[in-house]
């Protein structure tokens, strides 16, 4: 919510101040809500390949530390907030801990995570899978719609 581009571009920003050292950013996509409270705006999403010296632990608790100073505050589940960094992939790692799921696991079924990450590495094939993004994809239904906002930002 609010001023979308700019807490994207924040977000990137802090997680430079972190130590997190961006190595690729795909476009800013725009994907419409699907879910949660009526009237939301269109959702800005994007993904960024990074290189740390952290563990996937540690890259949590700077993902969370960038929510925070966006100051993110979300009143329901599902519902708008200021911004939301995730771990996708984090190398060849698998994490299944409470607190951390590694790969993501909802992020071969969301179009709006795929079509960005495509962009930037369309030929990865992620630990635990057969086949690439861009092969994964193309399998996905088309809706919710995903457009290009900005192809740099
Ligand atoms: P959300 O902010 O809705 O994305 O959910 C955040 C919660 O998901 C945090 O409490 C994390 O501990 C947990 N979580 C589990 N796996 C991941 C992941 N791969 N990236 C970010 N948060 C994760």
């Amino acid at each position: 919510m609010g001023d979308r581009l700019e807490f994207l571009r924040r977000g990137r920003a802090e997680l430079g101040n972190l130590g997190v050292r961006v190595q690729a950013s795909s476009a800013v996509y725009c994907t419409e809500p699907v879910g949660g409270p009526q009237e939301q705006q269109d959702y800005y999403n994007a993904v960024l390949q990074i290189e740390v010296d952290c563990s996937a632990p540690e890259l949590l608790q700077i993902c969370q530390a960038v929510e925070q100073a966006s100051g993110r505050v979300r009143r329901e589940r599902w519902g708008p907030r200021t911004l939301d960094v995730d771990i996708l992939l984090f190398g060849t790692q698998h994490i299944a801990t409470k607190a951390l799921q590694v790969p993501h696991p909802r992020m071969f079924e969301r179009r709006f995570v795929l079509e960005p990450l495509a962009q930037i590495a369309p030929f990865l094939v992620p630990p635990g899978c057969t086949e690439d993004i861009a092969a994964t994809l193309q399998r996905l239904p088309e809706t919710p719609k995903v457009g290009k906002v900005l192809r740099i930002w």
